[in-house]
């Protein structure tokens, strides 16, 4: 890849694995590995907006600006600090049952399709944001996310991981009593109640990683390993999810993908376990960060 070539050979701080996208304050900021950041507007005397989500819709040319930035400009950030990366998306995916263990414990068969359903952007939060419930069966699910970075139509697997600007950690968080009102699951409602889709703590590019496609991931709560797998267990890799959805839909840049969750579930586990007030929640994938996310007590309008 040539933007790769360029980060090794031109720019001593984009040595491979070290561009990371977040939010500071509401605007779009550029992190380092190290811990140093830089204002994309500021620094860019206003090329780049500092909206965040505007970052996606101008990413090549935004990538061609970043591996330019000299290192001088760049000052400590605090992890602390970072809020919601992709604040707007267009579009929000949602794959069930995409691990082979987890539609084992959840009794399905492995999907021959992949099945989507949406997360309704107001559902999303941040990495370090708590997580308000009123609810009994309030289940985590600890997922790789997929952020966009062009348009895709008819997009083949092969090509995917050119059209994804970067990947992040996510929370399809779930009340597993509304997902299963009625005749059919309700998962689009049961998955977006305000709060239940953390991510971030920042988008990560994709060359960073040997293999994308084999990722370690898992959730604690309360410092309790619940979730501990790999994305190589995927039934539908990230560039069969491009692939399928970009030929039935187009997708935007900015557009996110939680592509499902491995075994570990609150709501299989005999007897089911559910978060309640006070429980702190820690999701992690290996080399793209940590979420943070305490649940609380929703306070009555
Ligand atoms: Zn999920």
């Amino acid at each position: 890849m040539t933007a790769e070539n360029r980060y090794d050979t031109k720019c001593i701080i984009y040595r491979r694995g070290e561009m990371r996208i977040g939010s500071i304050g509401g605007r779009a900021w550029l992190v380092t590995a190290d811990g140093t950041g830089v204002d994309i507007a500021e620094a860019s005397g206003g090329r780049f907006a500092s909206a965040p989500q505007a970052l996606y819709d101008v990413w090549d040319e935004f990538r061609v600006w970043a591996a330019e930035i000299g290192i001088d400009r760049f000052a400590p950030v605090d992890p602390a600090s970072f809020e919601l990366p992709v604040p707007r998306p267009r579009q929000v995916f949602a794959i069930g049952a995409n691990y082979r263990a987890h539609a084992a414990e959840a009794g399905v068969a492995p999907p021959e399709q992949p099945v989507i359903f949406t997360k309704f952007p107001s559902c999303l939060a941040g990495p370090n944001d708590t997580v308000p419930i009123r609810h009994e069966r309030v289940d985590w699910e600890t997922e790789l996310v997929v952020v966009m970075g062009r348009e895709a139509r008819n997009v083949t697997a092969a090509a995917a991981w050119d059209y994804v600007a970067g990947l992040a950690v996510g929370q399809d968080i779930s009340e597993r009593s509304i997902q299963r009102l009625g005749p059919m699951p309700q998962f689009s409602m049961a998955k977006s109640l305000p709060g239940f889709g953390p991510m971030g703590p920042l988008v990560v590019t994709a060359d960073e990683f040997a293999n994308p496609d084999d990722l370690e991931l898992g959730c604690a709560v309360n410092g309790v390993t619940m979730q501990s797998s790999r994305t190589s267990d995927f039934i539908f890799s990230v560039g069969e999810l491009v692939e399928y959805i970009s030929h039935l839909m187009p997708m935007y840049p900015g557009d996110l993908i939680f592509t499902g969750t491995p075994e570990g579930v609150g709501a299989t586990r005999k007897p089911p376990i559910f978060l309640k007030p006070g429980d702190v929640l820690t999701s992690w994938v290996e080399g793209v960060g940590t979420l943070v996310n305490p649940i609380i007590q929703e306070q009555a309008a």
